[in-house]
């Protein structure tokens, strides 16, 4: 965001035409959720783009809530819409609304296009209205009700209004050219009679605007310039254009199509989401699994991280599907430098160092990260016992194994050179103990002598660990067999999508709390979950690992 991108999007290229023509002399944008899921990715570009816009135009962004729909409307999802805007660092300077606060202005401008001869009630069953529509060869059929007259309609809709109809007994039609090569021009439903009680509104209506009537006018009303939506509005175009000439308003907004965003092999349809959490595969809308904003807030992501991959992502005109990989490199580079790097052993051994005496702690200092001194120092103990990776020792290494093995040494990282002595195993091989001698010259991780050792290793000290629930995730869906099952369109739901391990950690990592994020050396970026983490226990989502094959195309 900060950065100046050189070449401009086909979004800032019309509106830099438009001021320069004199079409607006400002520019004013909104982000318009419908109030019926939690926000996703996806969204997150369309609020960043809109809000980019208003900030780099010195314009205005809104904050609209398209409630014109009371079947699906919730008020816990017009909560978490207002906090993940919020998040996401997208300002709405208190120009927060409301579609449902227009329904009078709204039904105003359906007296005014009756008056104009440009609506009419129409008695059609829906069926009907389909059948009379035609097909893409075919031109539709006139109503026979199109040419009721201007006294009648107007009649016949404050009747709608007063609850004289049950639904679906009379819509409101604009009428517009039952020719048209765009069906969405053939005599659309403007209104419909809805016995439903709205979550803003009550009772007082029982008739309800349809999304294509109402989205343009909530526009018009706010002043809004330019009303950016997706790509399957393109259509709509022309309806959207119709309604604010008709209704004449001074200044009419325009509608311009982006592309969504889509992640390869992630599940972001709300229907879908909606099914994971009722089935109990995930344990709700902000699973760390999932990719809604508050599943990525849980999980660890920051706001610079989704500011940057929409950035990444660019504005286009032609569908496509960005990587995930892509999403992760983003947090990776943002945390790379903002983060302490902490010891965490998720798979541990023991390691024992005979020569070193028992029952001793000393306290040895470590950089909380390496590439960034401002983040400082930090003490941690050491002692004769610690907890290593089981993938840090091997009884028969293969050749360019740089860890612990029988008579090699290595560093434990901020402390000192160990040579492995022996260990112990079970039957089956599996190690338990690893024996090893430090050399007290070493402190600090340097050799006197300037010998060198192959590899550096992680640990943490036995008797002041702390023992923490860490959770590992992949995709939740199976990316091999394809995010979609073939035969019925249900999801292949990955079965190992969450291993759950306890691990030792060093002691300060025990006083994290929700959101605290931190490094764990070589095994990733940690971030204590909000919902599960108690005071002094706990729990790390892992966020992403370190290693990647991604890189930023050129
Ligand atoms: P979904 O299809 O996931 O249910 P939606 O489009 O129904 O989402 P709305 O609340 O209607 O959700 O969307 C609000 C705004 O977000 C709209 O302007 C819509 O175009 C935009 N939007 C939705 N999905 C995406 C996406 N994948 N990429 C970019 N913008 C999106
Ligand atoms: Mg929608």
């Amino acid at each position: 965001m900060e950065n100046e991108t050189v070449s401009r999007n086909f979004i800032e290229n019309i509106i830099d035409q438009d001021l320069k023509d004199g079409v607006y002399d400002t520019v004013r944008t909104r982000f318009p959720p419908e109030p019926n899921g939690y926000l996703h990715i996806g969204h997150a570009k369309s609020i960043l783009l809109n809000y980019g816009l208003a900030r780099e135009y010195n314009g205005e962004f809104n904050l609209r809530f398209d409630d014109t729909n009371p079947t699906k409307e919730k008020t816990e999802f017009v909560r978490s819409i207002e906090e993940d805007v919020r998040w996401l660092g997208a300002d709405w300077e208190g120009r927060l609304f409301f579609a449902s606060d227009y329904f009078q202005q709204m039904y105003e401008v359906a007296v005014k296009l009756i008056r104009k001869g440009k609506a009419y009630v129409c008695d059609l069953t829906a069926d009907e209205i389909r059948e009379y529509r035609g097909t893409l060869t075919q031109p539709g059929k006139e109503s026979p009700y199109r040419n009721r007259s201007v006294e009648e309609n107007l009649r016949l809709f404050e009747e709608m209004k007063e609850g004289r109809y049950g639904d679906g007994e009379k819509v409101l039609r604009a009428r517009i050219d039952m020719a048209s090569p765009n069906m969405n021009m053939r005599d659309p439903v403007l209104y419909r009679v809805a016995h439903l009680t709205h979550h803003n509104t009550g009772d007082e209506w029982c008739i309800y605007p349809m999304y294509d009537f109402a989205h343009p006018i909530e526009d018009a009303i706010e002043g809004v310039t330019h009303s950016i939506c997706t790509l399957e509005f393109e259509d709509h175009r022309p309806l959207y254009d119709w309604v604010v000439r008709e209704a004449e308003y001074p200044h009419p907004p325009k509608q311009i199509e982006f592309a969504k965003l889509y992640l390869t092999n992630v599940v972001t349809g709300k229907r879908y989401i909606k099914k994971l959490v009722e089935d109990g595969t995930v344990d709700g809308w902000d699973d760390p699994r999932l990719v809604s904003i508050a599943a990525l807030r849980r999980r660890g992501y920051t706001p610079e991280s989704i500011q940057r991959f929409v950035e990444l992502c660019g504005v286009s005109k032609a569908n496509s599907s960005v990587d995930y990989a892509m999403l992760e490199y983003c947090i990776r580079e943002d945390l790379k430098l903002k983060r302490p790097r902490m010891m965490a052993v998720l798979d541990p051994i023991r390691l024992v160092i005979d020569n070193y005496p028992q029952g001793q702690t000393e306290y040895l200092e470590a950089p909380n990260n390496m590439e960034n001194p401002e983040l400082g120092s930090r003490m941690i103990p050491f002692g004769p016992e610690l907890y290593i990776e089981r993938e840090d020792f091997m009884i028969d290494p293969p050749r360019k194994y740089k860890r612990l093995f029988l008579g090699t040494e290595v560093r434990l990282m901020n402390a000192y050179f160990v040579t492995c002595t022996g260990y112990e195993a079970d039957d089956d091989g599996t190690v338990r103990v690893v024996h090893c001698q430090y050399d007290p010259d070493t402190k600090g991780g340097n050799a006197p002598d300037g010998r060198k050792v192959k590899g550096t290793i992680h640990w943490v000290e036995a008797s002041n660990a702390g023992q923490a629930v860490v959770r590992l995730y992949e995709n939740i869906v199976d990316e091999e067999k394809g995010v979609y099952n073939k035969e019925d369109g249900s999801l292949n739901v990955n079965p190992n999508s969450l291993t759950t391990v306890t691990a030792f950690v060093e002691p300060a990592l025990m006083k994290a709390r929700g959101y605290d994020s931190y490094q764990f050396v070589r095994n990733g970026f940690f971030c204590a979950d909000i919902r599960d983490s108690k005071e002094g226990a706990p729990v790390f989502n892992r966020i992403v690992s370190l290693k990647s094959s991604f890189r930023l195309p050129k």
